[in-house]
């Protein structure tokens, strides 16, 4: 066990907790793929509430456990995490939670549609997908889920369940993650609005375009200043002003306080 890996999985448990995109008992798990590798990290705990690293477990990608002790409701859900980095070799975060917004969208069986701009920023233009219903851990579950994810998509709902985000890296997951539980706010607060109206397919492609271009843009940060109160050119003795007052003020020692 690679205990720097274990803490990190053990903090990004605690960064999805942060997040708020998680069920008030915090049932969900996280798991990282080890880079190249052919195992992942996975939460072994029943909650993300305070996970500690010591039950982070080491587990193959054909699900055999290879180090900590995995009880039998986790290992259910493992081989959702495995089938997500088999079928993707781009996925290294695999993230599962029941939060609420989301998981009534997978108990009422009904996909999330591209009704917030976000959706389409993060590569979830085609919306969120929901499974079929098979019972958790089952073959067909698996099958259900890969039957379910539009390629490309980083989340699907579990029917009946919660949710299932997939992504590069951690800090993607955790992003989808509460881009999908907003957008499951939101289309539920707009249902007594008449219902989200979704976003046309063409305006879709422009929303990414346009968060593409402000990723390649980088941070925007104010300019400098280009003068400092005291850098000025006026040369000592000289003053600037013509008004008195101006020039009290300007001359003020600090001591003098604000007032
Ligand atoms: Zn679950």
């Amino acid at each position: 066990m690679d205990a720097e890996v274990a803490e990190q999985v053990a903090d990004i448990a605690r960064r999805v907790v942060a997040s708020g995109a998680i069920s008030a008992n915090g049932h969900g798990n996280v798991s990282v793929r080890t880079p190249g590798s052919d195992e992942m990290y996975f939460t072994a705990g029943p909650s993300l509430r305070d996970h500690p690293a010591s039950a982070v477990v080491r587990v193959g990608l054909d699900g055999t456990l290879r180090e900590g002790e995995l009880p039998p409701i986790q290992a259910a859900v493992v081989a959702m995490h495995t089938a997500m980095y088999d079928d993707n070799p781009d996925v290294g975060c695999v993230l599962h939670t029941h939060s609420p917004y989301a998981t009534a969208y997978a108990v009422a069986r009904r996909p999330i549609g591209c009704w917030v701009e976000a959706l389409a920023m993060f590569g979830l233009g085609d919306g969120v997908p929901v499974t079929s219903y098979e019972p958790r851990g089952s073959e067909q579950a698996i099958a259900g889920i890969r039957a379910a994810v539009i390629p490309g998509v980083p989340a699907v709902l579990l029917a009946n369940h919660g949710v299932l985000v997939f992504h590069r890296t951690p800090e993607l997951a955790i992003l989808v993650g509460g881009v999908v539980e907003e957008a499951a706010q939101a289309g539920l607060n707009a249902a007594a609005l008449g219902g989200p109206a979704d976003i046309p397919a063409d305006l879709r492609a422009a929303a990414l375009q346009r968060a593409m271009t402000f990723e390649s843009s980088g941070m925007v940060r104010a300019a400098p200043p280009v003068q400092s109160r005291e850098d000025t050119d006026i040369a000592w003795g000289e003053r600037p002003e013509a008004d008195d007052a101006e020039r009290f003020y300007r001359d003020r020692p600090p001591h003098w306080g604000t007032a």
